[in-house]
């Protein structure tokens, strides 16, 4: 599998490529965590559930670290966008699509109950 090494974003895999933030391999322990989940996802496009669980499910990826690293370098806050363009490609992440999805309704539903009941 070929790394792409990338400005923005933490780490997407493609069905020919992994694509990781430029600015990983200064340090190695979330490096080689953040790989080894990306190679452990399928290479169906679209929704699958393995990759679904292997996404919202436990990690090996120190979180904390990982936020640390977010904030000494933002562009990969937009690794939580569901949807993005790049050159003339839009891309987008369904596992995002339905935690995003998820959130929204989660937020109208309350609102909606707390008003009307
Ligand atoms: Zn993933």
């Amino acid at each position: 599998m070929e790394v792409r090494y990338v400005s923005s974003g933490i780490a997407n895999r493609f069905e020919n490529h992994i694509e990781l933030n430029e600015h990983l391999p200064e340090y190695p322990e979330l490096h080689d965590a953040i790989l080894k989940h990306e190679l452990a996802h399928t290479d169906t496009p679209g929704f699958t559930k393995k990759d679904f669980l292997l996404d919202i499910g436990p990690s090996r990826v120190n979180y904390w670290k990982l936020f640390k690293f977010m904030c000494i370098y933002p562009k990969t806050f937009m690794q939580f966008l569901p949807f993005y363009k790049k050159g003339n490609t839009f891309f987008y992440d369904i596992n995002l699509c339905i935690v995003w999805g998820t959130i929204i309704t989660a937020i109208g539903l309350s609102a909606f109950f707390s008003m009307y009941l």
